[in-house]
């Protein structure tokens, strides 16, 4: 499923966490590069040119933030936030300097490795043809951005404009927390002032339209304290 070159860097200086890591994804194919501190995985960044990078938000030196912060300024490659479980905190600030992705520790290799392929998936470098980017389909949900039509097994459901960008942005982003800012930000406008009541409204309503079972939303999930997830791994 990978090319042989995908390459993942993975900032972290837990010993026991790079070996479980190191050898799990090499398992699935990648090759892997290794970085103990900040200022080792900007200079492993400049050396190896990952695909991807798996950033430790905990490390010495540098700060996986702020090493987040530098990388951003030359480079869109994907960024997935190593996050303690507790600091929610960590996580908000990681996504707000340009991370794509994070994932908590502890968390399963499969997970990971889902995570790495959804991420790649969504690389500007990835080749995309317009159709593509104009029909969204997501397990029995489609989405023609270009006729403004929603289908839900296969059936025409009419979604006022704000829920149906609503859904666009979180379809467009597969598998990637978006945080409640950056949605008001994105369907709302900047200059919108922040109601984050009226983002949950508008996630309720979408629910009963395309959720099986709006009271336990599969497609569109909560993550508490963050935002919001279009969910693609079936649970
Ligand atoms: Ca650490």
């Amino acid at each position: 499923m990978n090319k042989p070159s995908t390459t993942v860097l993975i900032a972290e200086d837990e010993e026991s966490f790079v070996d479980a890591i190191t050898l799990g994804l090499r398992k699935e194919g990648f090759n892997v590069e290794i970085a103990r501190d900040g200022r080792e995985a900007l200079d492993q960044f400049e050396l190896v040119s990952p695909d991807v990078i798996l950033l430790d938000v905990m490390l010495p030196k540098i700060s996986g933030i702020d090493v987040c912060k530098t990388i951003r300024n030359t480079s869109q490659v994907p960024i997935i936030m190593v996050t303690a479980r507790t600091s929610e905190l960590d996580t908000v600030v990681g996504l707000e300097v340009g991370a794509d992705d994070y994932v908590a520790k502890p968390f399963r290799m499969r997970e990971l490795t889902a995570r790495i392929r959804a991420v790649l998936r969504r690389a500007p470098s990835s080749p995309q043809n317009e159709d593509e980017e104009e029909l969204l389909e997501i397990g029995e949900i489609t989405l023609d951005t270009a006729r403004h039509e929603l289908r839900v097994k296969g059936a025409p459901v009419a979604l006022p404009l704000k829920e149906f960008e609503l859904l666009e942005l979180l379809m467009s982003n597969p598998n990637r927390v978006m945080t409640r800012d950056m949605i008001i930000d994105r369907v709302w406008g900047p200059y919108h002032t922040s109601d984050t009541k009226t983002l949950d409204v508008h996630i309720k309503r979408l629910r009963t339209k395309i959720e099986p079972d709006p009271a336990n939303p599969t497609y569109i999930s909560t993550v508490r304290g963050l935002g919001y997830r279009f969910e693609v791994i079936p649970k």
